[in-house]
């Protein structure tokens, strides 16, 4: 078989002989399938439609042994990508979306280890086997998982099986979407009288997620508790009311689009009160530009968090808040800072952004705004709180440089760390990559 030899490069592993078998098969089918199918009668080819469509399905159940079996054995930590979900993207180019997906049906319908490494019961154990059977397919299960986590807690066990049943029964006559509506009334049916779900199931269930669009722009999901979402709907409501113009021209902006404006306007208060994050620098925002970028209003900024923002966007943001004008010199030594000095930390926490990006400390990514200002030489000890003497630390790498062996000295105006011998017997002095790397322009 062709595909043996380079497989076994790829995957560094050799597939078993019970899936050799399989492909052999398959392939043996591939070769024909093509040329039959003009030739089966009506029926026929919908019978072959129907069989295929099983097998997919018990295949893709398959995951279902296969991940908790990654897990038992903790390969995704073991290999570097810390979780299942990860793994899945980086070995098989999923989407993020899909991997958590069958992720998640393998957690739910799937065998699962116990603390103490023994073998428990799936959670849906009716989904799970209806699965593996090709009798439902993998958004059924996705499906089935979702609406049944929205069974409040406190159903008995019993019930609660009996529920997974009459879903389990929906799934093989209906399309996942019915099984979801299926459900909703099945859950109502348990709760007539449509009390609250309990603050525990409202708490396991509440998650807000963002993620970046290719275009720049942002989009997320979001549940939260109905203390957080009354508050939440308290600030909006408020800030989102129709603006007619002066001349009383209706408020062209569509609901949806002021709900998104008052969000704005209610992270740029935030932002503008500075009490956000306690302890850290009084800096929320942080953006970075070129004086030629400044001068010529194009091209784009970097926050500290590595986004990219069009430079007029960043001038607009700019003029809300402190303008952060420090100059670096090609190595990234900060040559002068602050014209607005009404502030000294403040401006020093700019000037120290600008040539530490974030926590200093070598190969961490901590970004500015988590960071705290560290004495070089400490303050007791006649340290002098100037930009020559500090350093951005995050608050673990500050707390736990010193017990584990680093010092941190500076060298004509950039911060360096020496590791311990047991790194290092040489003790040669390292920098953070960003602080390494020479800025552009
Ligand atoms: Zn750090």
């Amino acid at each position: 078989m062709t595909g043996t030899v380079e497989r076994e490069r790829l995957w560094g592993g050799v597939t078993s002989a019970e899936l050799g078998n399989a492909v052999a098969a398959v392939e043996n089918y591939l070769a024909g399938a093509a040329g039959c199918f003009a030739s089966l009668p009506d029926a026929d080819l919908i019978a072959e439609l129907h069989e295929l469509e099983i097998l997919r399905r018990r295949l893709a159940a398959l995951d279902h042994l296969l991940l908790p079996e990654l897990g038992r054995r903790n390969l995704a930590v073991d290999l570097g990508y810390g979780t299942i979900p990860r793994l899945l993207q980086a070995a098989l180019r999923l989407s993020p979306r899909q991997a958590a997906a069958r992720t998640r049906a393998a957690d739910t319908v799937g065998p699962r280890t116990g603390l103490t490494g023994e073998a428990l019961p799936p959670v849906l154990p009716a989904v799970g086997a209806a699965a593996a059977a090709g009798e439902i397919s993998g958004e059924h299960v996705d499906a089935l998982c979702r609406v049944l986590d929205e069974v409040p807690s406190d159903v008995p066990v019993d019930d609660f099986a009996r529920v997974e049943q009459v879903l389990t029964e929906a799934a093989r006559s209906l399309p996942p979407k019915g099984v979801a509506d299926v459900g909703r009334r099945l859950i109502a049916y348990l709760d007539p009288d449509g009390r609250a779900p309990s603050e525990d199931d409202q708490r396991r269930h509440r998650g807000l997620s963002i993620t970046e669009r290719p275009d720049g722009s942002v989009e997320g999901l979001f549940r939260l508790t109905g203390s957080a979402g009354a508050k939440l709907i308290a600030v909006l409501d408020a800030q989102s009311a129709p603006r007619p113009a002066a001349d009383g021209a209706a408020d062209p902006r569509t609901y949806r689009q002021r709900m998104a404006d008052a969000l704005e306007d209610v992270c740029d208060l935030a932002l503008r009160t500075g009490q956000i994050v306690a302890g850290g620098p009084s800096v929320q925002l942080i953006i970075t530009m070129t004086a030629e970028q400044v001068k010529s209003g194009r091209g784009h900024a970097q926050t500290s968090r590595g986004q990219l923002l069009g430079v007029q966007d960043a001038l607009l943001l700019a003029h809300e808040s402190d303008v952060l004008d420090s100059i670096v010199n090609a190595r990234g030594v900060v040559l002068d800072f602050g014209r607005q000095r009404r502030c000294a930390s403040r401006s020093q926490t700019l000037a120290l952004h600008s040539r530490d990006k974030g926590c200093s400390f070598p190969g961490c990514t901590k970004p500015t705004e988590w960071c705290q200002r560290h004495h070089v030489l400490a303050w007791v000890e006649g340290g002098r709180t100037d930009l020559e003497n500090l350093t951005l630390v995050c608050s673990q790498h500050h707390r736990e440089f010193r017990q584990r062996g680093w010092e941190c000295v500076m060298r004509e105006g950039l911060p360096w760390w020496i590791p311990p011998a047991h790194i290092d017997p040489a003790r040669r002095p390292r920098q953070n990559q960003r602080i390494a790397q020479v800025p552009e322009g």
